[in-house]
């Protein structure tokens, strides 16, 4: 028999190999085609990882080719890589990257919703939130409508049918249109054009290198090695200013940009000074864009027609033609890290991106993390640095209100000294933040009569107060329940006490304190959804409120020029948390909330509450002696053998069953039989023992930098039991959570 073409096809499922299957005669094949298989009594798809010739008697044949792109040969090792790394399921990583055009091309491209001013025959909870979402007469795309309500899109057709909703057809627009690099140029300070130089002759040298020009190696030296540089500038310093020189170094020669934002879906700001700078709006990747459009636009990629995506952690896994920039927008950011499904980190990602496609990738942070700052001190990284504002604008002053001398009666939160400073701000017709990292109204609510407090029914955590929705809410798994008039544990009337603060429930203190100035409430669950948020972030920009009460969603990236003074209600709250990167991360969040005062004309400063003044977080952010900070948590970091000084990895095992999920972890603990340079600790019940109905045991695996971890977790596994009946091993390399 003649020899088959065999391809070697891996499925976008959780199976860890390709499999083989024949070539149809007279099919043509390439290596990343993909192509449909069949698999099982089902058909599926798959891509071509490899080819060969062989004899393929007994091989089942692929069914077609689809019309989709390839993914390209660097792509096609940038999935191998992720699997290898995380080792997650090789096919796990492909559904990462693999999407195919639905076959449904005539469905009409853009539909768009508006109300009629018509009322509902029948309001449900869901409907309520359609409305309160659609604004006036604006016209809302469907997708967009029912993501901002959270409702699906079955709720906004039922309004469609009963009248109160009517739909529009939008024409359909163009997929992404062309950045002008040269549309306005800003003015650079002498330091930023500095960096921005150097920043262009990265990508302008590692583009020449592309095109394997001498005229490359002349330039810098660094043929073939693009750099990963740290853009490291304090708030207001204007790094995206700076980088987006680098963008436009990229379009100048030809090569595709990526922008990674932590949440995308709320960087209005950011397309704005985009379209100030290039003249149009950059095409944005994330999981609010709809489906159809998505799909345009990863065939425009990986044809090479966008030249610039700004997207959420995704947009790493898109099938760019000749990618020549990735740029991480605040690359310390926690957003970055996935831990559902398969555990990545996008900034590390990005960079292992870069690598592969030798394209340059800048970091850009005001508070880079501790691996990225040691990569630096390694000469892995390179490092620009912006010292100071733009336009001579100085740094918030911050100082502490002691709440051990300065206390606040019980039930209130503002001190006197954060109050006198409110009244002196807010006279002058400047902006207030007061800044809660907790969503709700309280964060406990207990039973005065009987002590009852009221917890998930299916995670180990308290259930939250949220006053304005009369619910109490579960932040892990969403579980929500009305707040009940009587205890359901004693029957008591009117007796749940709500115990400590919630963003909503300081905005009880702010009305009654400051009845007659404007103030809002913004955090994740915000009613109205994302389109509604954005509209609100853009009036507090414009002026359009005087006291906004925020958790970390105001905390980053935002710009509200009028903004002078910012209040920490609780400093303390995250160095509790018995986490090993609590200190960073508390660290970096006070830096950039307390970093959003005093970015317009006048200056600004920060009252920071706590108990602990002398928290060395606490005292590194009043001396405003950041690099003391870093060197002495370095230090801690390294005493620890903690990353990037050595390695983690969390493997928690979980089942319906507590006795299961024990069992099969203290198996799998038996088995581990660590080497020198490795330790096993656990299992011990995680801190969140019990997450939507799971009970959960965690092990962590600690090595030393040299160890290969992957190859150890690999043979562990391989001789350790499977899990069976249910149970489930997730394991997360680099772990940044330890509940
Ligand atoms: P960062 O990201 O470092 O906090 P931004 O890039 O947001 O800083 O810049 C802070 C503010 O300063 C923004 O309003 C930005 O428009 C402004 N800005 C920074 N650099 C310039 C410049 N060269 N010309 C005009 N405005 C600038
Ligand atoms: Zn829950």
């Amino acid at each position: 028999m003649a020899p088959h073409q065999i391809a070697d096809v891996l499925i976008p499922l959780a199976l860890d190999t390709a499999y083989s299957y024949a070539a149809p005669p007279g099919m043509s094949l390439a290596e990343g085609d993909v192509v449909q298989v069949p698999l099982g009594t089902r058909e599926s798809l798959g891509v071509v990882w490899s080819l060969r010739e062989g004899a393929g008697a007994n091989l089942k044949s692929i069914t077609a080719v689809l019309d989709a792109p390839p993914l390209g040969p660097k792509l096609r090792r940038f999935i191998d890589w992720i699997a290898r790394y995380t080792l997650a399921p090789k096919g796990s990583a492909l559904a990462l990257a693999l999407r195919v055009p639905e076959p449904s091309r005539t469905e009409p491209l853009r539909v768009a919703v508006r109300a009629t001013g018509q009322l509902p025959k029948r309001l449900t909870p869901a409907r309520a939130r359609v409305l309160a979402a659609v604004n006036g007469g604006l016209l809302h795309p469907k997708r967009e409508l029912a993501q901002a309500a959270g409702v699906g899109i079955g709720v906004i057709d039922a309004l469609v049918d009963d009248g109160v909703l009517e739909t529009v057809a939008l024409p359909s627009e163009s997929i992404a249109e062309q950045p002008d690099p040269g549309h306005v140029r800003p003015s650079l300070s002498a330091d930023q054009r500095q960096a921005a130089g150097l920043l262009m002759a990265v990508v302008g040298t590692t583009a020449l290198a592309h095109a394997g020009g001498p005229e490359a190696r002349a330039v810098a030296g660094v043929v073939g090695k693009a750099p990963v540089i740290l853009l490291e500038g304090v708030t207001g310093s204007g790094k995206t200013e700076v980088y987006f020189e680098a963008v436009a170094a990229a379009l100048r020669r030809g090569v595709q940009a990526l922008i990674l934002m932590p949440e995308i879906a709320l960087t209005a700001q950011f397309v704005d000074r985009f379209v100030a700078r290039f003249g149009v709006r950059p095409a944005l990747w994330h999981a609010g864009i709809g489906a159809r459009r998505r799909e345009r636009l990863y065939e425009a990629v990986a044809a090479g027609e966008v030249p610039v995506v700004a997207g959420a952690r995704s947009a790493l896994f898109l099938p760019f033609a000749r990618l020549g920039l990735i740029v991480v927008d605040e690359e310390h950011e926690a957003a970055y890290k996935q831990e559902d499904g398969l555990c990545y980190h996008a900034r590390d990602l990005a960079v292992v991106r870069g690598r592969i496609e030798d394209c340059p990738v800048i970091l850009a942070s005001a508070t880079p993390s501790i691996e990225t700052r040691v990569n630096v001190e390694r000469a892995r990284y390179k490092r620009v640095a912006l010292p100071e504002r733009y336009g001579g604008r100085s740094l918030p002053q911050i100082r502490a209100v002691d709440l051990r001398k300065d206390a606040i009666p019980p039930g209130r939160w503002l001190s006197e000294t954060l109050r006198w400073a409110m009244t002196d701000a807010l006279a002058g017709g400047e902006q207030v933040l007061l800044f809660l990292n907790r969503r709700g109204y309280a964060p406990l609510t207990l039973c005065r009569a009987c002590g009852h407090r009221y917890e998930c029914a299916n995670c180990s955590a308290w259930l939250v107060e949220h006053r304005f929705r009369r619910a109490l809410i579960c932040h892990h798994c969403g579980h929500t329940e009305r707040r009940p008039e009587a205890c359901v544990a004693c029957g008591t009337v009117d007796s749940l006490a709500p115990c400590g603060p919630g963003v909503e429930r300081i905005a009880e203190e702010v009305a009654e304190r400051f009845p007659d100035k404007r103030s809002i409430v913004l955090s994740s669950d915000f009613p109205g959804g994302t389109e509604r948020l954005r509209q609100e972030l853009k009036g507090i920009a414009e002026g359009a409120f005087d006291i906004v009460i925020g958790t970390q969603l105001v905390a980053k990236g935002h710009n509200f020029p009028q903004l002078t003074l910012v209040g920490v209600l609780d400093a303390d709250i995250g160095l509790t948390s018995g986490d090993p990167r609590a200190a960073e991360r508390t660290f970096q969040l006070l830096q950039q909330v307390t970093g959003r005062a005093g970015r317009g004309a006048k200056p600004g400063r920060a009252l920071v509450q706590t108990y602990q003044p002398d928290h060395p977080v606490m005292a590194a952010l009043l001396s405003g002696d950041a690099e003391r900070f870093y060197r002495e948590e370095t230090r801690a970091r390294e005493m620890a053998g903690l990353p990037p000084f050595g390695r983690l990895a969390a493997v928690i095992v979980s089942a319906t069953e507590r006795s299961a999920a024990e069992a099969h972890s203290r198996a799998l603990a038996l088995e581990a039989l660590p080497p020198d340079g490795v330790t096993v600790l656990g299992p011990a019940e995680a801190p969140l023992a019990l997450v939507r109905g799971r009970y959960r045991f965690r092990l962590l695996v600690k090595t030393e930098r040299e160890v290969d971890l992957q190859a150890f977790l690999r043979a562990w596994f391989a001789r350790a039991p499977k899990p069976r009946g249910g149970v489930k091993v997730a394991i997360d390399v680099d772990p940044q959570s330890f509940l």
